[in-house]
């Protein structure tokens, strides 16, 4: 390559791939329209066990490790604390959510993440909890902020929305749900969610995860609780539907009295398996996209990953990759 790399896109995944081809000496621009993406909405949130079924992220063993060290030391360097660790309480709300969550303990997988040491009363309206290591969440706005302002103090940063009629092997396509929304990688699964910022005199000791939803205590006795899903209005326009969810959410988990002090909008950038992807198109692109629900989990790793290949050559595993677009994953 003889002309510098262009990076389109300062979410995670552009910020992650700028950040690392600076240490890395490798001369690039990176471009972003400056309207704002999924990051600077999501809550940041890294939770190990997810969803109904209480699951390990997929390769969490390795990409967890490798996001709370990067996040931690990069904060740092820049003397911010971008990553607050922090332990999660994972509710059940029925005897049968319970039973599920209760059968899975023993296996190995599940049972490195449990905090058996700490304890707390199970809070009302809830038939059961557990606590569990290894949660935190990340700023993602500050992230943002502060990344910004040191890749334009490198002079590297472009803002401005970019055209991307003719392909051009340099660039490197890091849009997020709205290089998706375009059929970029074939059909996608973008999701709207929308978050609330709320005050309340809760407690600040627990994320806390159930009913559907969760809250995160932020500090200063501000929490953020969400969130929701939405497939067929990919927009980013809270709505009163989303409020009155998030509502509800933040009286279970959170239980007295709260106000509400923002309200926000986003969609997720969702491919089908739900998995990050980096490569070439078929146009003649790279990419980097798909960082799904788990953006803080997969962007620092993933962005090693690509720079590895885009630079060195070496493509690391054929789950996160594709090469053109007869390769896209279904
Ligand atoms: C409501 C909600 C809650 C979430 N909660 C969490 C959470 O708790 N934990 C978690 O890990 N993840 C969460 N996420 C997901 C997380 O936001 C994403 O995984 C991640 O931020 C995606 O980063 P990205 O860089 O791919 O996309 P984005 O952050 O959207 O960045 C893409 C950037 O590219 C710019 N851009 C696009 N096209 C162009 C162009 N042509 N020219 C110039 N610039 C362009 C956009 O303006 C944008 O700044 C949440 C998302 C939402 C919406």
């Amino acid at each position: 390559m003889n002309q510098p790399w262009r990076i389109v896109g300062q979410g995670l995944a552009g910020t992650c791939l700028g950040l690392e081809f600076l240490t890395r000496g490798i001369p690039f621009r990176i471009v972003d329209s400056g309207k704002g993406g999924s990051t600077r909405v999501a809550a940041g949130l890294i939770n190990p066990l997810t969803g109904k079924n209480f699951h390990p992220s997929w390769l969490i063993e390795d990409f967890h490790p490798y996001a709370v060290e990067y996040f931690e030391k990069l904060g740092e360097r820049f003397g911010v604390k971008f990553w607050h660790a922090m332990p999660v309480m994972r509710l059940a709300e029925t005897e049968k959510e319970w039973e599920k969550i209760s059968s899975k303990l023993e296996t190995p997988e599940v049972s490195r993440w449990l905090d058996s040491e700490r304890d707390a009363q199970t809070p009302d309206g809830f038939v059961g909890h557990l606590i569990l290591r290894g949660g935190g969440w990340l700023d993602t706005r500050r992230f943002l902020d502060v990344t910004r302002a040191y890749f334009h103090e490198q002079g590297v940063l472009d803002i401005g929305d970019e055209k991307l009629g003719i392909a051009d092997p340099s660039r490197i396509l890091c849009e997020g749900a709205r290089g998706l929304m375009q059929d970029q990688l074939g059909s996608h699964r973008c999701a709207k969610g929308e978050i609330l910022t709320v005050r309340a005199q809760w407690s600040e000791e627990f994320i806390k995860i159930g009913s559907g939803g969760w809250l995160i205590p932020i500090g200063q006795g501000l929490f953020r609780v969400g969130s929701t899903y939405e497939w067929n209005q990919l927009d980013e326009v809270p709505t009163d539907a989303g409020l009155a969810r998030i509502n509800e959410i933040a009286k279970k988990l959170g239980g007295g009295d709260f106000q509400v002090v923002e309200h926000v909008a986003g969609i997720r950038p969702i491919l089908r398996r739900s998995q990050p992807l980096i490569g070439k198109s078929a146009a003649g692109n790279w990419m980097f996209n798909g960082l799904g629900s788990k953006g803080s989990l997969y962007a620092p790793k993933m962005a090693a990953m690509l720079a590895d290949w885009m630079i060195d050559g070496v493509v690391a595993n054929a789950d996160f990759v594709f090469q053109s677009s007869n390769e896209i994953p279904s």
